[in-house]
C-alpha cells in the first residue's frame, strides 16, 4: 500500500484541495444549495467504494460535482434557522492545518503546544464570563455533551459531600425548567436522572424566586444540578442568573449555566448585563461553532473547580497511568471520552489573527440586525413579535396563517433558494424564527425574508 507516501499524484491534489477549498470561502454568496433523496444520491455516488481507488482527483470531483450541493450552507446568509454557523475565514482554513497536522490534543504530553494554545482561548471566554483564574476545562463536540460532561461532574461532587455527610442522601434530581434545551433531557436519561421543570415568569426566564420553591417542594437533597440557560435556543431567553446563584449557593447545589448559543453575547456590551451571575457559576458551556464563529464541532466546557471534573472523568488504565501521573494539564480529563481533536485551535487561531475586537464588532453587528428584524416585524401589519428579543433571535407571528402555512412558505424559500427559515412553535402554535448568528446578513436580507410572507 502506498497511499502514505508523497507522490507527484499528491501534489496535483494537494493543489486541487487547496484551490477548492479556496474558491468556497471565496463564494458570495454560497449557493445554499438543497436535499436530496437516498435514491438520487444513490443514482448519482452509491459506487464511490470500489476495490480498486479512483484516485483523489476523481473522489474530489465527486464530492464537489455530486455530494456537496446536497448539503445545505449553514453559512449562507438567508441560512436563519436552528442555530446556524458562521466560521470567519480564519477559521475556517485553520481547520485544514489542524487536519493535516495529526495532533493529538487529549494529553499534554502529546499535544503541549496545541493544548496551551486551546486553554488561552478558554481564558478568553473565562475572562468574558468573570470566572476565576483557577477555571479551566476543555472544547468538547458540542453544547450536548458538553452539559453532560459538567453534570456528570455536578452529581459526582454531590454524591461524594453526601457521603462525607453520612447523610445517606443520593441526589438524583437537576432543576430546570421548559426552555432548557433537548440535550439537558438527554442527559437526564443518560444519566438516568430525573429532570424537575421549574416554572418560568412572565418574561419566560427561570427566577431564584420560583426554584427555591421548587427545591423546597421536592426536597434540596435530592438535586444535584440547576441547570440555567444563557440564551434558550427557542428565543433567546437568558435566565435570572443571579437570584439562580444566591439559590445555589444557599442549598450548596451546582450552578451550571448552558450558553451554548447565548454565551457568545458575554462579549457584546450592549447586552452584557444581562448575564450578570454568570460569574457565580460551577460550570459553563458556549458553543463557539454557533455564534463564536468556529466551524463545527466546538464546545468550550469551563469548570469553576476543574479539580472535581477530573475526579469524575478522569480514565483510569494500566496503559494510561503514564498520562495521569504527570501534574501537566490533560484536556481528556474534563469531558466524557477519551481521544480528542484539537477542536478549539481554529477558534484560537481566528481570535490571534482577528483580535478580540473584531468579534465583539461581528456579535454587535448580528444583535443590530436582530433589532431592525424586530422594528421590521412590528412595522409590518401582517406580522407581529411574540416576544421582543433579547439577544438574536427573533420570533414572530404571521397573522392569519395557520401551521401549513408557515411550512409551505418555508419550503417554498427553499425551493426558491431564497433562505431557509424553518418555523418554529411554542404552546402548540406554529410561528416564524429568525436565528442571527452571521455577520454576513443584512438589513435587506431581513426585508426580502419578510417580503416573502406578505
Ligand atoms: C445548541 C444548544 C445545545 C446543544 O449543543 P450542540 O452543540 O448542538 O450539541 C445545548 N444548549 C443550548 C442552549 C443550545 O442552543
Amino acid at each position: 500500500m502506498t497511499v502514505h507516501q508523497f507522490t507527484d499524484e499528491t501534489q496535483a491534489l494537494a493543489a486541487e484541495i487547496l484551490r477548492y477549498s479556496e474558491e468556497r470561502l471565496r463564494m458570495d454568496p454560497v449557493p445554499l444549495d438543497s436535499p436530496l433523496t437516498r435514491a438520487e444520491l444513490d443514482d448519482v455516488a452509491g459506487a464511490a467504494i470500489q476495490s480498486e481507488g479512483r484516485g483523489g482527483l476523481a473522489a474530489l470531483d465527486l464530492f464537489a460535482q455530486k455530494l456537496a450541493p446536497a448539503c445545505l450552507s449553514i453559512d449562507h446568509p438567508r441560512y436563519l434557522s436552528f442555530i446556524p454557523c458562521a466560521p470567519t475565514r480564519e477559521a475556517a482554513m485553520f481547520d485544514l492545518v489542524v487536519g493535516a497536522s495529526s495532533i493529538y490534543a487529549g494529553s499534554w504530553l502529546e499535544g503541549s503546544g496545541a493544548v496551551y494554545a486551546e486553554n488561552q482561548a478558554l481564558r478568553w471566554i473565562a475572562d468574558l464570563a468573570g470566572l476565576p483564574a483557577e477555571a479551566g476545562g476543555s472544547f468538547v463536540q458540542g453544547g450536548t455533551i458538553g452539559n453532560l460532561s459538567a453534570l456528570v461532574a455536578a452529581r459526582t461532587t454531590a454524591r461524594e459531600v453526601a457521603e462525607r455527610a453520612g447523610t445517606g442522601a443520593r441526589p438524583y434530581r437537576i432543576a430546570a425548567t421548559v426552555g432548557s434545551h433537548s440535550s439537558i433531557a438527554t442527559a437526564c436519561r443518560v444519566m438516568d436522572a430525573d429532570e424537575v421543570q421549574v416554572p418560568v415568569n412572565d418574561r419566560m426566564q427561570l427566577t431564584g424566586e420560583r426554584l427555591r420553591e421548587v427545591l423546597l417542594e421536592n426536597g434540596p437533597e435530592t438535586f444535584f444540578a440547576v441547570v440555567a440557560t444563557a440564551g434558550s435556543t427557542n428565543f433567546g431567553i437568558i435566565d435570572d442568573l443571579e437570584s439562580i446563584a444566591d439559590v445555589c449557593e444557599e442549598f450548596g447545589i451546582w450552578f451550571h449555566v448552558d450558553g451554548a448559543y447565548g454565551g457568545a453575547g458575554l462579549a457584546a456590551p450592549s447586552v452584557r448585563e444581562k448575564y450578570v451571575g454568570v460569574e457565580r457559576a460551577d460550570s459553563f458551556i458556549v458553543d463557539p461553532h454557533k455564534w463564536l464563529f468556529a466551524p463545527f464541532d466546538c464546545c468550550a466546557l469551563l469548570y469553576r473547580d476543574p479539580n472535581l471534573a477530573r475526579v469524575a472523568h478522569t480514565q483510569h488504565a494500566t496503559y494510561l497511568d503514564v498520562l495521569n501521573d504527570s501534574p501537566e494539564w490533560n484536556p481528556t480529563d474534563y469531558s466524557v471520552g477519551l481521544t480528542r481533536r484539537a477542536r478549539g485551535l481554529p477558534f484560537w487561531f481566528s481570535l490571534v489573527a482577528n483580535g478580540t475586537d473584531a468579534y465583539t464588532q461581528a456579535i454587535e453587528h448580528t444583535l443590530d440586525v436582530t433589532r431592525f428584524a424586530q422594528a421590521e416585524v412590528e412595522r409590518r401589519d401582517y406580522v407581529e413579535v411574540v416576544r421582543d428579543a433579547d439577544l438574536s433571535v427573533l420570533v414572530f407571528r404571521r397573522l392569519g396563517w395557520k401551521s401549513e402555512d408557515y411550512h409551505a412558505w418555508s419550503d417554498q424559500l427553499l425551493a426558491d433558494q431564497t433562505g431557509f427559515v424553518v418555523p418554529t412553535s411554542h404552546d402548540g402554535e406554529t410561528l416564524a424564527r429568525f436565528a442571527i448568528v452571521n455577520p454576513l446578513t443584512t438589513e435587506d436580507d431581513i426585508r426580502i425574508l419578510l417580503d416573502s410572507m406578505a
